[in-house]
This record gives C-alpha cells, structure tokens and sequence, in this order.
C-alpha cells in the first residue's frame, strides 16, 4: 500500500483526524468532542492544552491505524479560523484561555476603533471589516486584561489554532499559514506581511506572531509519532472546504451549509475588492504566490432547523425536514427571516431580528419548516447578486455540510440560484482539502490541479423551476426582507 495523508481537523465543537489515500479514498477517522466554556454573555473560550490533547488522541489513533509513522507521507492541518491562542515559547504550555471567534467581548472595542475612523484603513488592508470575529482585537483585549501576557514579554507567543498545534506538534516552530493570517485583521493580504499599524493600533507585540508562510511545503517534522513525519500543509477551515471542493479556477465557488453558511469564490490572483460588503481573503499561497478569494458568510443556516427541532418542537430530528418541505405543494405565503443572531453578509445588521411572515389559519407545520429550508435558497441568492455585483459571477455552486445531505434543499438551492449544484460522494470537503495541499507539500501531487482527483464523484442537481414560480418566491423574500431591514 502507497503511503497515506494524516489530516488534523480542529473545529470549533470538536477535533478530528482522518487518514486519506492519494486516491481521495478515506481511510479513517477519529473525532473528540471540545469543551465550549462560556464565561458570561458573549464569551467563548476554548482551553488551549485541550485542543491539543484531543488533536494528539485522534492523530496517535490514526498512526496506530495506518500501521505506524513509516506509513504516513506527511500531515496537513486545517482550523477553526480567527480563534487566538496564547503560550509560552519556552515551556509551550498554553498561557490563557483561547478566545473563540464567536466571542464578542470586543464589540465595544470595535465599535470605537470604527467612530474614530480606522475601519476604512483596515478594510484596504486586510479586506475585512472591523468586527470582534476577527482576531485583532481579541489580542488587543487579552494583552491589556491578562497580566500574564504583559509579564510573559519575549518568551510570550500568539498564533492561531495551527500554529499552536505547529508548535506543539514540532517543539518550537512557530509559523501560520497565509490564509489563517489573513483571518486575523493584522495581514496586509497584498504583501503577505504583518502591518505595523495594524500592530500598533491593536497593540500587538510582533515579537511574539509566528512567519506567515505557504499552505503547502515541508514546514518542519514531528517526532511524537515514533518515526519522523513532515508538516507538509495547512489552511483555514473554509480555505481548506474550498480547496476539498476544487475550487481552482476564478469564478469557482463553494457554499458550506452547516450551522452557519459560509461562501467562498475563487478570484484569481489579484486582490479583490468588494463594494458589497463581503470579505476579502487570501484562498491560498503557493509557492510564495497568494490565490485570492472573496467570501460572505451567512450567520443561521442549519442553526434554524434545531431551533425547529428543539425549541419550536416542529420537527423530530432535522432530516425530517425533507420529507415535510415534499408534502406541500409550497410555502402556503410563509416567508422566514433567519435573522435569530442578526443578518451577515450581504446586509450586515446584527442587531436585526428575524420574523415568519404570510401566516394563515392555512399554514401547517410543513409550510413553516419548508419556509426554514426555502430560506437558505434566498440568503444564498441574495449572496450570489452580490458577489455577481463584485464581478465574481458563480457558474455552478459546490455545496457540502451538514444541511446537504437534504435532496430537497439542494434541488431548491439550484431551482432558485437557476445555477447546477454539485455536491460531492464525499462530503468531508474541509480535511479533503487539507489533504490535498499535505499531498502538495510533501511531492506526492506537483501542483493543486493535480490534486483534483481525490474529491472523487459528484451528484448534481441541475435548475428546473418554471421562472415564473422563482419570480414569485424572490418576491416574497424581498417584502419579508424588507421589513425586517426597515424596523
Ligand atoms: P457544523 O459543522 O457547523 O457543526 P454540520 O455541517 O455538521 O454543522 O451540519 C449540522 C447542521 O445541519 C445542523 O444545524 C442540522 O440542523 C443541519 N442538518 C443536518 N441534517 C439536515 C437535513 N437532512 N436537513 C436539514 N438540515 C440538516
């Protein structure tokens, strides 16, 4: 048997390693649950050494299966983005908790660097937006609020989830990949460096940031295995999902539909910019050349069918939706809103709230839950006319997550986008594409294109709905829209 790719997966809710063949066939997987600790309202905090002791299990439960290190060609990586953690170069050992990127304790901080003006500056920079998501300000808030951090001086290091795990994994090495850099707020995305202003502002030491280096490449070893095996790759979770799903060429695009949605279009290798509000980010750095893309994310997608499940009691468990949204003929005039934690991309109102609108002594449970997966479809499309607007048109959507494993979703997503839809045999796109820049990185593909093949067969959903019927649906979402915009 040829050698086989060690992929760490460290999500938000858990960690995972799972073993690929060159082929894209998987040969297992190994998964831990993570401790969400919640401190107050709006904290989220993650501990450091437990991310890494899950992420050892998993990898040493790998090695074990795929019958030793000698068996492994290389390592990939790929993350939860913009969560910071903070530890101590000397004994390695975690410093603070690590602040999640769902943690807000930086809006105010965020809302005051906006009023004085710097969110402009910022945006040309980094292609993001002031917002406490992004890693900056948590930096900024830890070092002024963790004394710690302040005493640790030289021996202190900061660094996103893969390089804590870099750190860990090869003793000492401290580096990141391009697309985690540009996650944090602090990265020019044109030059690849650090900015010193953006340091400045944020009052980051730049001592204690690791290099910023490709997604692919021979980065360092890791001896805890019993034999030495080479870190060969690395990306963002969303960047990785990206590069699982082949998106190669400019126009390429994926969608993830998990517990929020989060887009990605492939730009090429010039630095877009958008004039609608979405993101721009670096989509990976090969070869010290860095791919662009342009991304939008999407704050309540699968979240809303648990709350139909759990809260609402609606529905039993969420694949139940498919067969309720088939047994009406459509959505009986119910329109929602998914604005529960407010809107994202394009429309960037977070404290909008969300509605069910066009209710009836007619509506039934299966319009209302048919009205949730409708509504995927229109917060798609409305990210689809404006990544259009950016000039980044989509000619066919990749989707994968939780939430497409739904025939009927996928049919809709196509009907409504009047795009094809392909969703992958294997959906497990975001370690897949870690796999493949492993697979780069360590000589066993030349070049990412070559990689393409182990995301294996498609299904594909292609549009069918008259468009008259597509007219009306877009219509009902703009008027429920509309007012939820307009209150
Ligand atoms: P995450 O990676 O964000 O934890 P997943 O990709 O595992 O999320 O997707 C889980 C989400 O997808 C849940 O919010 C769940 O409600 C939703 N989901 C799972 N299966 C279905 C289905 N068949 N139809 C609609 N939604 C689904």
């Amino acid at each position: 048997m040829d050698q086989l790719l060690l992929v760490i997966d460290a999500g938000t809710t858990s960690t995972r390693a799972m073993l690929f063949a060159a082929d894209g066939a998987c040969f297992g997987s190994e998964q831990r649950d993570l401790t969400q600790h919640y401190p107050a309202p709006g904290l989220v905090e993650h501990d450091a050494e437990e991310i890494w002791a899950r992420s050892l299990e998993c990898a040493e439960a790998m090695v074990a299966k795929a019958g030793g290190a000698d068996r492994i060609a290389a390592v990939g990586i790929t993350n939860q983005r913009e969560t910071i953690v903070f530890w101590s170069r000397r004994t390695g050992r975690a410093l603070a908790p690590a602040i999640v990127w769902q943690d807000r304790r930086t809006a105010e901080l965020c809302r005051s660097l906006k009023e004085a003006g710097h969110e402009e500056a910022l945006r040309q920079c980094t292609g993001l937006l002031l917002d406490p998501y992004f890693s900056a300000s948590k930096i900024a808030w830890a070092m002024a609020n963790w004394p710690e951090l302040r005493d640790a001086g030289d021996d202190l290091r900061v660094g996103t989830v893969e390089s804590w795990l870099i750190h860990r994994l090869t003793g000492g090495l401290h580096i990141t990949d391009a697309t985690n850099a540009s996650r944090t707020a602090l990265m020019d995305i044109v030059t690849g460096r650090w900015d010193d202003a953006l340091l400045g502002l944020f009052d980051v030491p730049r001592t204690a940031l690791p290099e910023i280096v490709d997604c692919a490449g021979r980065f360092g070893e890791t001896s805890l295995f019993g034999a030495p095996i080479p870190i060969c790759g690395m990306a963002g979770d969303q960047q990785s999902a990206a590069i699982g799903q082949a998106c190669i060429a400019p126009g390429d695009t994926k969608a993830t539909y998990g517990t929020g949605a989060f887009v990605l279009t492939h730009t090429g290798a010039e630095r877009p910019v958008s004039h609608h509000r979405l993101l721009s980010t670096i989509a990976w750095q090969l070869g010290g050349a860095r791919a662009y893309a342009l991304e939008g994310s999407v704050f309540v997608a699968g979240s809303l069918i648990q709350w139909l499940r759990d809260d609402l009691k609606l529905l039993g468990f969420a694949a139940e939706s498919e067969a309720l949204a088939r047994s009406v003929s459509d959505n009986g005039g119910a329109y929602i809103v998914p604005a529960l934690s407010g809107l994202g991309a394009p429309y960037w109102e977070p404290s909008a709230r969300g509605a069910i609108s066009g209710l009836s002594f007619a509506t039934g449970r299966a319009h209302i839950v048919r009205a949730a997966l409708e509504a995927m479809a229109h917060q798609t499309h409305d990210l689809m006319t404006a990544f259009a607007s950016d000039g980044a048109a989509w000619e066919c959507l990749k989707v994968d997550g939780g939430m497409v494993a739904n025939d009927w979703l996928a049919q809709d997503l196509a009907d409504m986008l009047n795009l094809a839809v392909e969703r992958p045999a294997f959906v497990e796109t975001t370690a897949l594409g870690a796999a493949m820049l492993a697979g780069v990185g360590c000589g066993m593909f030349s070049s990412l294109e070559e990689a393409v093949p182990m995301r294996g067969n498609v299904v594909l959903f292609e549009p069918r709905m008259a468009e008259a019927e597509r007219k009306r649906r877009l219509h009902g979402w703009r008027r429920a829209l509309d007012a939820i915009l307009a209150s």
